[in-house]
């Protein structure tokens, strides 16, 4: 079981690294380890759970922020039902994307970080994806709005990216700007998760 214990956090030099392929059809192991986090997040986002094993809740899991360096993340949203919504996958990418950008207005959080890092983080409205399900199968998917947003900081992880690296007025030396044309305004309704 993952616990916060195995989440490294910003300073390790696997969160810097560009994450390898997984080997499809994935075998057991990556497929263990694909269900292994998306059971973090059901169970972070579970507040009985998340007490008993003082779990901070995400909605989001790449698997180089447990010290593997394989493109593999899970996201756990809801719809506007509050149903979960659980994407699990291997090699994701993404294969298109809007012109229109859109940020979350309390910014980004992550939990391999321990502080409040201020500042908007650019990211695509709307994004076109392709990856490898639990079986090996290839998937499309579109993410658009604060799903579209989660799906990029996940993406961004397998690529050495951390979410303060696209804040505009970070100056790092791993500092990576979207090319934003109108930034989108969303409302904090729309962002709850
Ligand atoms: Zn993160």
């Amino acid at each position: 079981m993952i616990t916060m214990k195995d989440i490294i956090r910003e300073g390790h030099s696997v969160l810097r690294e560009k994450a390898a392929e997984v080997a499809m059809p994935p075998s057991k192991e990556d497929q263990e380890m694909m269900d292994a986090m998306m059971t973090f997040l059901r169970n972070s986002q579970d507040p009985e759970t998340a007490e008993k094993y003082e779990l901070r809740a995400g909605v989001g899991l790449a698997a180089p922020q447990i010290n593997v360096s394989k493109r593999i993340i899970a996201v756990r949203t809801a719809n506007e039902n509050d149903e979960p919504r659980e994407f699990a996958l291997f090699n994701p990418k993404i294969v298109s994307h809007s012109a229109e950008t859109a940020y979350l207005e309390s910014g980004e959080g992550c939990l391999s970080v321990d502080r409040n890092v201020e500042g908007i983080v650019p990211r695509y409205a709307r994004i076109k994806v392709d990856a490898f399900d639990r079986n090996g199968d290839k998937l499309k998917l579109r993410f658009r709005g604060y799903e579209a947003i989660v799906v990029q900081h996940e993406l961004d992880h397998l690529d050495g990216i951390m979410f303060y690296d696209r804040i505009e007025e970070y100056a790092g030396d791993y500092k990576r700007p979207l090319p934003s044309k109108s930034i989108v305004h969303r409302s904090e309704e729309e962002l709850v998760l």
